[in-house]
């Protein structure tokens, strides 16, 4: 049997052959997810060897990564705002670009909420709307970090809300109550919400042939067409949302890094004010608010 290194070292060749990008850490975190061991105790012990099933399922493993099948579809897992959220080929995988506008959220939620008891509250105070859910990542950090929010979130597809209900009883006890349904049509109208943050698909149709494998193939095109122009749901949402928006209350979407103007212009079209547009990491463009006019 092989050893963690040299299972890594075969690993890592067979991954960079394939053109898998980042062949070395993925390798890595197969072996980690086969045989548990962390990073410490392999470096401790790095001659130690697999046992024979162990090395079996690791290269069946390698093997399926270097078809481009995502990684967190074979491990079933991504970590997004240091929470560990269970995914599928029904969901986009959480983005680390997203916790971005979960931190935006936050922020917004700090400075607005006073955090009182909602009794006393005004019309949808408490309230966070998370549109187009997906894994559930953004609505359940949301329910997770924001003080005393009660969270809804909705989306078109019943696979989807299957995973995003699983690590909402997993992560945040359950805390988030979703609803299915195309945007808002899965509400009642009287619902009002201090805050709704959306990460919609918005790439453009054509583009999506041009993604890398794992993404054009493997992630559902549901969660990334944003039909011909990418800005099909920041319309209707941008249209729509001050419908469901408690006075002052603010819309927070995800863009692509090329869409701020355009989805800036949409919320000003819309009759948003305190329009704003945040960088990720990158220094790319990824966050457009607004609040809606009391
Ligand atoms: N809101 C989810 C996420 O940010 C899903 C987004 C989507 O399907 N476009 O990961």
């Amino acid at each position: 049997m092989k050893s963690y290194k040299e299972a890594l070292h075969n690993a890592a060749e067979v991954l960079a052959q394939a053109d898998i990008e980042e062949a070395v850490n993925d390798s890595w975190l197969l072996l980690q997810y086969v045989t548990g061991i962390t990073r410490s105790e392999y470096f401790l012990r790095p001659d130690t060897t697999l046992s024979e099933v162990q090395q079996q399922k690791f290269f069946a493993l390698v093997e399926k990564r270097a078809e481009h099948i995502p990684l967190q579809h074979i491990t079933g897992m991504q970590e997004f705002m240091g929470m560990n959220f269970l995914v599928n080929k029904h969901v986009l995988i959480p983005r680390q670009d997203t916790e971005i506008l979960v931190e935006t959220a936050l922020e917004l939620w700090k400075k607005q909420s006073v955090g009182v008891d909602s009794e006393q509250n005004a019309v949808g105070q408490n309230e966070i709307l998370d549109m187009c859910t997906g894994s559930g990542c953004i609505a359940i950090s949301l329910a997770a970090l924001a003080k005393n929010a009660r969270v809804s979130a909705v989306d078109i597809s019943p696979e989807a809300l299957c995973v995003a209900k699983k690590n909402a009883e997993n992560l945040c006890h359950g805390k988030v109550t979703f609803y299915q349904g195309d945007l808002f049509a899965a509400l009642n109208e009287k619902c009002k919400f201090q805050m709704i943050v959306s990460n919609p698909p918005y790439i453009p149709s054509a583009d999506i042939e041009t993604l890398m494998p794992e993404v054009r193939e493997y992630e559902p095109r549901l969660a990334l067409d944003g039909t011909e122009d990418g800005l099909y749901f920041y319309r209707k949402l941008a249209a729509q949302a001050g419908n469901y928006l408690a006075a002052d209350g603010w819309i927070l979407f995800e863009i692509g890094c090329e869409q701020a103007d355009d989805v800036r212009m949409l919320l000003e079209e819309n009759g948003f004010c305190d329009i704003f547009v945040r960088k990720d990491y990158a220094g790319l463009d990824r966050v457009v608010g607004g609040r809606k006019v009391s």
